[in-house]
């Protein structure tokens, strides 16, 4: 008797086999000629697969016609050819063990469609539902590319800190973490937190960014990436901000702009081919019933290759395009999601990496360009941005040289001081390197055509929210 999925179970190539099958009940539906079908998922695919139990069973009456939406059961049986439509097999059972059954009075997943608001308050029980699993088989997929993409070019996965003292200038807010007593800190002469006493000897935080440390690793190591959970205590409540959320961050000695522009496109590509080729029955779902232009823009991404354009060119684009803007922009201005989508869904309708923003609205690391206009100084920084999502990268050739470095960091009024380690990468053996940071629950929504970044990770985290 072999354990099978049900995502197994659905394919010809097991019929005539006797199965056990353990999963969760979607339906059931009982036949006037004294039977019932049962809808079982297990979560391994979107698909169920329909067992017959027949009347003759001993639990039948008692059990087995009680099942209902969210019951657990095991199925022993055999794989039967399928007359049904869109089926391959069915089982038809020779015991139905109950685990578990669902007052259907109480189960919230009924068989209406519920909102994804409705859901997120349910956050134990959606992933039962078929949106939230194709998502999470989706992320899942996305996930083992990331890793087999970079280690099938020789990158070493380092572990980043996710405390840290370090605060990657300008990513975000950070979240403070401590020991001491909110209620009585001990307090420096001057009257403020003295945070010597605390745990670390110092003021820790959440890491906004593993890029610094990356940068170590990256020029001793040449090629690495960090994958990890990353924290911002931006309050921003838009559909495309978590509090925390998980990103990549290759960082590579001896690598220019362009070459940083190419990894992008290259790992980018590649995550959306292996989701086309594993996640068939999930993509389509996504295609069928979350957003109709999914594998549309999908396509995009596989054919083609990006538009690549500098900001000065964007900045034109922009001013004579005609289009109304809530915010009105000019050359020097950063640019807001208005923006950014104009010019990936309307102007290019593709993929577009914007490059060689200008110094005042980038951080200090990136590389500063020494043939500028006058009074229109850039640094080589790369956003790459998507139709529906916006900008899902951002990155950067790192500035290599020390004076130029410092000269930023006193632009910026940062205290050398504490970026003494960053220096010194820079004063014994420094290199030309690059990097880039790829949010992954946006390459999630850009992939499923998800709507709400809190719809694409299990326990989102967002101001006012942190239950379960
Ligand atoms: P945005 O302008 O959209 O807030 P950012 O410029 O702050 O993004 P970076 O600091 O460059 O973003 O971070 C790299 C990538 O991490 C972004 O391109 C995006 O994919 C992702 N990202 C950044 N902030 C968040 C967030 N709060 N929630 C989810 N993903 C994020
Ligand atoms: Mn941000």
């Amino acid at each position: 008797m072999d354990r099978l999925s049900v995502n197994d179970a659905r394919k010809p190539d097991t019929i005539g086999k006797q199965v056990r099958l353990s999963g969760w009940i979607r339906t059931r539906r009982d036949s006037k000629g004294g039977f019932s079908f049962l809808e079982l998922n297990d979560g391994s695919s979107l698909g169920n697969i329909q067992v017959i139990a027949d009347g003759s069973l001993a639990n039948y009456e008692n059990e087995i016609k009680h099942l209902s939406a969210g019951s657990s059961v095991t199925v022993e049986g055999e794989v039967k050819a399928s007359g049904g439509q869109g089926q391959a097999t069915e089982i038809h059972a020779a015991s139905v063990v109950v685990h578990g059954l669902a007052d259907p009075e109480k189960y919230p997943l009924q068989k209406k469609r519920h909102t994804m608001e409705k859901l997120r308050e349910w956050a134990h029980l959606r992933p039962r539902t078929n949106t939230f699993g194709a998502v999470m088989r989706v992320r899942n997929r996305i996930c083992r590319s990331i890793h087999e993409f970079f280690q099938g070019e020789g990158f070493l996965w380092i572990h980043t800190p996710i405390i840290t003292a370090s605060d990657c200038e300008g990513a975000g807010e950070m979240f403070r973490v401590s020991t001491l007593d909110p209620d009585k800190p001990p307090r420096t002469p001057a009257g403020g937190v003295d945070h010597a006493k605390d745990f670390f000897g110092r003021a820790a935080y959440l890491t906004v960014s593993g890029q610094l440390e990356g940068e170590i690793y990256a020029t001793a190591l040449g090629k690495i990436y960090t994958f990890g959970p990353t924290f911002r205590a931006e309050n921003s409540n838009t559909s495309r901000h978590l509090a925390e959320f998980w990103m990549v961050e290759p960082e590579v000695a001896f690598y220019e702009l362009t070459d940083n522009m190419d990894l992008a496109e290259r790992f980018l590509k590649r995550i959306v081919s292996d989701v086309l080729a594993d996640c068939g029955e999930d993509m389509e779902f996504f295609q069928e019933r979350i957003d109709n232009t999914t594998l549309a823009r999908l396509e995009k991404v596989t054919a083609g290759e990006f538009h690549r354009v500098t900001y000065t060119e964007a900045i034109e684009l922009l001013t004579t395009s005609g289009q109304k803007f809530e915010f009105p922009v000019q050359w020097g201005s950063d640019l807001q999601a208005e923006h950014e989508r104009w010019l990936t869904e309307q102007h290019f309708g593709a993929p577009v990496i914007l490059y060689n923003y200008p110094a005042a609205i980038k951080p200090f690391y990136m590389k500063v360009n020494d043939d500028c206009e006058p009074g229109r100084q850039t640094v080589r920084a790369m956003d790459v941005l998507t139709p529906g999502v916006g900008e899902i990268i951002g990155g950067s050739q790192r500035e290599d040289r020390l004076d130029v470095l410092e000269a930023r960091m006193r632009d910026q009024d940062l205290n050398l001081d504490d970026y003494w380690w960053y220096r010194e990468l820079r004063e014994f053996g420094t290199v030309p390197h690059a990097g880039f940071g790829l949010g992954l629950e946006r390459m999630v929504q850009f992939v499923t055509g998800m709507a709400n970044i809190r719809d694409v990770i299990p326990f989102p985290r967002t101001p006012g929210n942190a239950e379960f």
